[in-house]
């Protein structure tokens, strides 16, 4: 169940779901998804349109989600320097680190970001990913600009510190609107000082909250 042939049927029914990106699909081959889910839901890690918890209220993007973001956040085109801003268990984080040179990653949950770092680097050995516990709103200035931004909770509107923090030729992903209503996959894409943008699949995500959780919050 937690086989590389299991990944790889995810991968195929991925695929058949109108993901088209190659390199996307390979990331996404490469990441065991099992280690980001509580052992108890183990047996479901590889459904692709499955959102399961990871503890502290939130959940783990189905895969299909995943890959849909991480194919507008390339674009076809490599990916220098990625934040990623609510990476939760780290899973999003980690298909980004298999097709980025770098990837930054923030969460406002000190214990998943702490678990998170556990896996990513220590289990897997990504050294190419940095985990952060932080209030990702505000973004991560000292490492911007990046090429690309992904949101990963939900937002009505982009903070204009995100949008500053974009490179030139930059595309930011998030899912815009708000918990409980509908959602839908935005990419804004950065030329000087304009930004377009446009939407695509309808999707659901925690809401992004301000602020990060401090050691002694209550869980
Ligand atoms: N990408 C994650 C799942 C995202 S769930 C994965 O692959 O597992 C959304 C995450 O965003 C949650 O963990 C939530 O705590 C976090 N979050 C919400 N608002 C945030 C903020 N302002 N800064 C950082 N993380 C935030």
């Amino acid at each position: 169940m937690t086989s590389e042939r299991t990944r790889l049927r995810m991968v195929e029914r991925l695929r058949s779901a109108g993901i088209q990106d190659e390199v996307v699909l390979a990331a996404m081959a490469a990441v065991p998804r099992h280690l980001f889910i509580e052992e108890a839901f183990a047996s479901r890690a590889y459904d692709f349109d499955v959102a399961l918890p990871i503890g502290c209220g939130q959940t783990i993007s189905q895969p299909l989600t995943v890959a849909r973001v991480t194919e507008l956040a390339r674009a076809g085109g490599p990916i220098g320097k990625v934040l990623e801003i609510g990476s939760g268990s780290g899973y999003q984080a980690a298909v980004l680190a298999h097709l980025a040179r770098e990837v930054y990653a923030v969460e406002r949950h000190k214990e998943l970001a702490e678990a998170a770092r556990n896996r990513v680097v220590r289990q897997l050995r990504l050294a190419n990913l940095r985990m952060r516990h932080a209030d990702g709103l505000k973004g991560l200035p000292e490492a911007a600009p990046f090429d690309a931004i992904v949101i990963s909770a939900a937002l009505p509107h982009i903070p204009d510190e995100l949008l500053a923090q974009l490179a030139d030729g930059g595309r930011l992903v998030l899912p815009r609107g708000t918990a409980g209503n509908e959602q839908r996959l935005c990419l804004i894409q950065r030329t000087g000082s304009r930004f377009l943008e446009s939407t695509h699949d309808a999707v659901r995500f925690v809401p992004a909250l301000l602020g990060k959780t401090v050691p002694s919050a209550r869980r």
